[in-house]
Parts: structure tokens; C-alpha cells; sequence
């Protein structure tokens, strides 16, 4: 008999149809004679519209309130599941965050768990129940009510995956794995069987559209082995796991992503001297603007340009900090370029392989597509180039690197 933690997703379970199809799997999966602890998200939509009714209500809603109403979304799916599982014939208890003893810091609204008690989930599954959790949701030691931030319902099921000692945790959403790359741009991207938990890390945006990156750090930190697969469907998923278990024939390269969410900033001629570098990125830093690529290159002449990329959010904001530096210490010249993307290949076999560099400057420059930033890491590399740029680069590296599936999709 093993114990598994289950997570539905919003559209897993958006209407009352869908719940019940929710309790097919559920019943399947105990009728195998495994305990079950499911963890469900608020219907779709449901969130959203009530951050609408918030903003409605105020401009600017009391964060601990917003927690209180945002955590109704997940109440009522999680009442709705064991009312649907006991009308089968199957013992079931819903359990709020605060009452699955989900304990998170009193960050509203973006909570960190700090612990979780397995005691009450125990108890009643040694009472053969199913039990039921909202996600998303837990409680600070004062006993508000917190929220784990967007898509933080991965984040439940992990934890608490993580403190029952779970055999897997298995996350049901709308898509059937993790892909080689963003199937929307390449038609001939495929599922994955594998991937680790550092190439999850790196795979940024591709990897955040399914699983909320901060339950990817906590399954790695836990070692908990995650299955990401699709409600709709009996296929397997996407097996998320620890790194010596990629296997022998790790691929080189995983998988090609591309992020059109930064932008470009450059200083011209800084001085190049102690304590430069420093007066630039303190005040970004000080703005709460988080700097993602950094390069710098130094002259003979005694001067250096200095190039970095922010979110595009906060694109305007970092360019008119830097206007006032560049006066400060006498750059000649502050620009910026918001029509980026950032396209990364991603792999733990790059490990033990030469030539990835080589291969990607290369494929780029086939296409006469011009690399105007490039950061490495011990399992990634990534190149800034136009943004217009972005998906044709995708698709060639994705060949490149011997990703292409023989069967194009529709
Ligand atoms: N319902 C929450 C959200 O939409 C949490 C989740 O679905 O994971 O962000
Ligand atoms: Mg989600």
C-alpha cells in the first residue's frame, strides 16, 4: 500500500461535471488500495474574479481580507469533492489549509510554508478516509489566513507531499506533460518522460506554465518525485525528479525555451574603477528591481560598457534610475531595448558534453539572427537576441539539437 498526494488544477475541476470525474480518478486510484491526500485548486476563473470583486470593493484591498476571500475558492471545491466522493459510497473529509495544519509565514497574499503537521491527515486516513485539502491556502502562527501566491497550489500538494513522506505526488492539470519546448511555438516539440528538478529550475517560463516554480524548489529540497499529467487522459505525464535519477542517456540538451518578459539596458563608457558596478546595481536593487543578465566588457581605453536585463515591467522605472547614475558618474551614455527575448537551451547531460555553445551560436547564426547578450550556467545557456526573432530560434535549436519529433501535430 503506498500513499499518494494528488493535485487538480482549476480546470480539472471547473464545474460540477468535472468534479466528478475528479472522483472517478480518486475512487480508481484507492480502489488500488492506496491512501489518497487530494489537493485542489478553486475552479478556473474563480480566483480572478475574486481579486475583481476586491478591487471593486476598494482600490486597494486590505491584503489579510484579500486572503480571507481569495481562500473561498478553494473551500468550496475542496466541500464540493467530499460531498461527491460520500454521495459514492466513500468516506472523505475536506480540510482547510488552517485545519490541515499548513503553517506559513504572515506574508499575505505571497506566504512562505513554514511547516505542516501530518498529524490530523494521518489520523484520518488511518480511518480510511480520503482526505481532501484545500490548496493554496494555510495559515500564520497568529491563525490568519494566508495564501501561497498564484498557481500555489502545486506548492500545497509538494509540501505536504513532502511532510507525509508521500510515494508520489502526482499534479493533474490541462496539459500531459512538459514539453521540449512551448508546443504553441514549435510544432515539433514533444513530451518529455523525465525531467530533473534543476532543469525545471532553469526551463523558467516553460516550466512555470505548468508547475509554480517555487514547488519545483521544494520537491528538489524534499526530494519528493513529482509526476506532472493531464486530468483528461490515462497517458503518462512528465516524471519530475532528482538528478541522479535522469538516467544514463540524459539528453544534452532537454529542452529550448524562449522569455519575452525582460528588457535590455545599457551603459555606455562607465569608468571603469572600483566600486562602478556597485553604484549601478544599488539603486535597481533598493527599487526592488531584480536584475537577471549582467554583462560587461572592459576596454584599453580605460572604460567599459555595461549591458543588463529587468522585466519588461520594470523597464521604465530601471532606465530613469540609470539616467540619474550615468550623470552621477559620468557614463556617456544610458539606452535600452524592450523588443527582446531571451531563448535558453536547457540540459544536464551540457554537463558532460562540449560543443553545446558552439552548436547553438552556430544554429543562430545560420539564420542570420544576431546574439546581442549570452550568460551560461552549469546546465543552461542562454542568448538575447530580437524579439521578432524569438520563435524561428526556438525551431532551429529545437532541430539542432535533435528534439524534433517525426510526427508534426496540428
Ligand atoms: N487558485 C489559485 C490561483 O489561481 C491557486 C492555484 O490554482 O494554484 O492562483
Ligand atoms: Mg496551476
Amino acid at each position: 500500500m503506498g500513499l499518494i498526494v494528488q493535485k487538480y488544477g482549476g480546470t480539472s475541476v471547473a464545474d460540477v461535471d468535472r468534479i466528478r470525474h475528479v472522483a472517478d480518478r480518486v475512487i480508481q486510484t484507492v480502489e488500488k488500495g492506496d491512501q489518497l491526500v487530494v489537493i485542489l485548486s478553486a475552479m478556473a476563473g474563480v480566483t480572478d474574479k475574486l481579486l475583481d470583486l476586491a478591487s471593486q470593493a476598494a482600490e486597494m484591498p486590505d491584503k489579510r481580507e484579500l486572503d480571507v476571500l481569495l481562500a473561498t475558492g478553494e473551500q468550496t471545491t475542496a466541500a464540493l469533492l467530499a460531498i461527491t466522493l460520500q454521495a459514492r459510497g466513500y468516506p472523505a473529509r475536506s480540510l482547510l489549509g488552517f485545519q490541515a495544519a499548513v503553517l506559513t509565514d504572515h506574508d499575505f497574499g505571497n506566504a512562505r510554508i513554514l511547516e505542516v503537521g501530518t498529524q490530523r491527515i494521518l489520523d484520518l486516513l488511518d480511518k480510511k478516509n480520503i482526505v481532501v485539502v484545500a490548496g493554496f491556502q494555510g495559515c500564520d502562527l497568529q491563525g490568519n489566513i494566508t495564501t501561497l501566491g498564484r498557481g500555489g497550489s502545486d506548492t500545497s500538494a509538494v509540501a505536504i507531499a513532502a511532510a507525509l513522506g508521500a510515494d508520489m505526488c502526482e499534479i493533474y492539470t490541462d496539459v500531459d506533460g512538459i514539453y521540449t519546448a512551448d508546443p504553441n511555438v514549435c510544432s515539433r516539440a514533444r513530451k518529455l518522460s523525465r525531467v530533473t528538478y534543476d532543469e525545471m529550475l532553469n526551463m523558467a517560463s516553460l516550466g512555470a506554465k505548468v508547475l509554480q516554480i517555487r514547488s519545483v524548489a521544494f520537491a528538489k529540497k524534499f526530494n519528493v518525485p513529482v509526476h506532472v499529467r493531464s486530468s483528461f487522459s490515462e497517458e503518462e505525464g512528465t516524471m519530475v525528479v532528482n538528478n541522479d535519477e535522469a538516467g544514463m542517456e540524459s539528453l544534452v540538451v532537454s529542452a529550448v525555451t524562449h522569455d519575452k518578459n525582460e528588457a535590455r539596458i545599457t551603459l555606455k563608457k562607465v569608468p571603469d574603477q572600483p566600486g562602478i558596478a556597485a553604484k549601478i546595481f544599488s539603486p535597481i536593487a533598493a527599487a526592488g528591481i531584480v536584475v537577471d543578465m549582467i554583462i560587461q566588457n572592459t576596454r584599453e581605453e580605460g572604460d567599459t560598457d555595461l549591458t543588463f536585463t529587468v522585466p519588461k515591467s520594470d523597464y521604465a522605472r530601471a532606465l530613469k534610475i540609470e539616467e540619474k547614475i550615468a550623470a552621477e558618474i559620468g557614463a556617456e551614455q544610458v539606452y535600452g531595448d524592450r523588443d527582446i527575448a531571451k531563448i535558453s537551451v536547457v540540459g544536464m547531460g551540457m554537463k558532460n558534453h562540449s560543443g553545446v555553445a558552439a552548436t547553438m551560436f552556430n544554429t543562430l547564426a545560420r539564420e542570420n539572427i544576431n546574439i546581442h547578450m549570452i550568460t551560461t550556467s552549469e546546465i543552461r545557456i542562454s542568448c538575447v537576441v530580437d524579439e521578432k526573432y524569438a520563435e524561428l530560434a526556438v525551431r532551429v535549436l529545437h532541430t539542432a539539437f535533435g528534439l524534433d519529433t517525426e510526427e508534426e501535430r496540428d
